[in-house]
């Protein structure tokens, strides 16, 4: 059980330190330096298990001396090479890593009360997913590069909870 668990950090390890080297070599193709700040950035997006937005990386990160502006320009560049997508809700802009997400193929679901946003990502929606973007590239005749779906409503937890509070009135 231990030794698995060790096996496993250490793929975790390894894959950012391999996919760390493709967004640095992305980075200087663009003119951009692989500063200590961005890998440190980066780091907080890989081992995020939920969508952060700027103040929350910067929460987490202010004790090694990056500004809330350092983070607001690094998640913009980061947007714009396509290194994390931009998932924004009410004026606020969420992200998550996109080149080498630990879900790369997912769409989101969205809880109007607990205001959550859920990954959904089991194989039978992704490839439900897959079939509509074949659908957009071979009938409307799209090259397509990127999805972006999100679904709002209640969330099952949510759903319980109002469940409940129906059920004793
Ligand atoms: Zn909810
Ligand atoms: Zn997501």
């Amino acid at each position: 059980m231990k030794d698995d668990a060790g096996i496993k950090e250490n793929k975790k390890a390894k894959n950012f330190e391999d996919e760390i080297f493709f967004i640095k070599k992305l980075l200087e193709k663009n003119g951009y330096k692989f500063t200590k700040q961005k890998r440190i950035i980066l780091k907080e997006l890989f081992n995020a298990d939920k969508h952060l937005n700027a103040k929350e990386i910067y929460e987490k990160l202010k004790q090694n001396n990056i500004g809330l502006a350092t983070v607001y320009r690094t998640m913009k560049l980061f947007n714009d090479l396509g290194i994390v997508k931009e998932i924004a809700i009410e004026g606020e802009n969420y992200y998550e890593l996109k080149i080498f997400g630990k879900k790369p193929l997912h769409i989101h679901f969205r809880c109007i009360k607990c205001r959550d946003i859920i990954d959904v990502d089991e194989s039978r929606v992704a490839l439900e997913y897959l079939h509509l973007t074949k659908i957009l590239e071979n009938i409307n005749g799209f090259d397509v590069y990127d999805v972006d779906i999100m679904f709002s409503g209640i969330c099952k937890r949510c759903k319980e909870v109002l469940k409940n509070s129906t059920n004793k009135n």
